[in-house]
């Protein structure tokens, strides 16, 4: 059972090396990934809890972005780099929505990025902005995989779902395919699979990722191989321990994933950024 807690946040409009700021109206995320890179934060917050088990709720964050936006200079917002803004919290407190609201009112540019088709709720206020994209991550079509590795997400379907309806309502729309992990998403079969439902997309770009071994996810990925994939353990340690190995694992994907963007039609619209 999670432990859930309502806390107070001083400051929520943080500076971010993905776009100017980033909002997290959550810390901690009840999607609980296998692949996560957020889990490091768990540092920050005092809980004993592991990654996707705890979360706190910033209930004032509304009131702290509305105040933060007139002091800020206006930049581009990403929402969100360390929780997924619309996990199943937000269905209550609707933080995210509501902090959505003012940055558009106050003149920020929005981008966005879930695994939640709770999002759709908020397409009226990115239908208007100004300056909004909806991103959904996809990293396989087979749904019982996709349970394994982002067990409390919204299915594939329905996030191809809202990139559907969001793009009929105007809105940028994009797909973030990673991270692909080796040997499991990153196989011919899952990616051809992919690419060719998402050519019948309407979507702008198409981002794919790699799997990055930051803090945590080795012993994340370790713990879940154990349980589903015993026999790729040792080519994950040898990804996480041989820099070598790993560049040339790169290397070679990011070849596979041109050639399979090339074949479904869609090398305009890939971009790779696993370099
Ligand atoms: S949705 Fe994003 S932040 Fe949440 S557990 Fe998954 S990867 Fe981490």
């Amino acid at each position: 059972m999670a432990v859930q807690r309502e806390i107070h946040a001083k400051s929520v409009l943080t500076k971010s090396g993905i776009s100017d700021y980033s909002v997290n109206c959550y810390s901690g995320c009840l999607h609980n990934c296998v692949y996560c890179y957020a889990r490091y934060m768990r540092k920050f917050t005092g809980h004993v809890e592991p990654w996707g088990q705890y979360l706190d709720v910033k209930i004032n964050a509304p009131e702290v972005l509305a105040r933060e936006v007139t002091r800020k200079p206006a930049g581009r917002i990403f929402f969100s780099s360390a929780c997924d803004g619309w996990q199943s919290a937000e269905r209550k407190y609707e933080l995210t929505r509501r902090c959505l609201k003012i940055a558009a009112d106050a003149g920020f540019g929005i981008s966005t990025l879930t695994k939640s088709a709770l999002i759709s709720r908020d397409l009226d206020i990115l239908s208007s902005a100004p300056d909004a994209s909806l991103g959904c991550t996809i990293t396989t079509l087979d749904e019982s995989l996709r349970r394994k590795i982002e067990p409390a997400a919204s299915s594939s379907t329905d996030r191809i779902r809202v990139l559907e309806r969001a793009s009929e309502m105007g809105v940028r729309t994009y797909i973030f395919c990673g991270p692909l992990l080796p040997g499991i998403t990153d196989t011919p079969g899952n990616i051809e699979a992919m690419f060719a439902r998402l050519s019948q997309l309407n979507v702008n770009s198409i981002l794919v990722d790699k799997l990055n071994f930051r803090s945590g996810v080795l012993e994340s990925m370790l713990e879940f191989l154990g349980r589903f994939q015993p026999r790729l353990i040792p080519v994950y340690r040898k990804l996480y321990l041989d820099p070598q190995e790993y560049e040339a694992y790169v290397d070679n994907l990011r070849v596979r994933v041109e050639q399979i963007s090339r074949s479904a039609g869609l090398e305009e619209r890939v971009e790779i950024i696993c370099r």
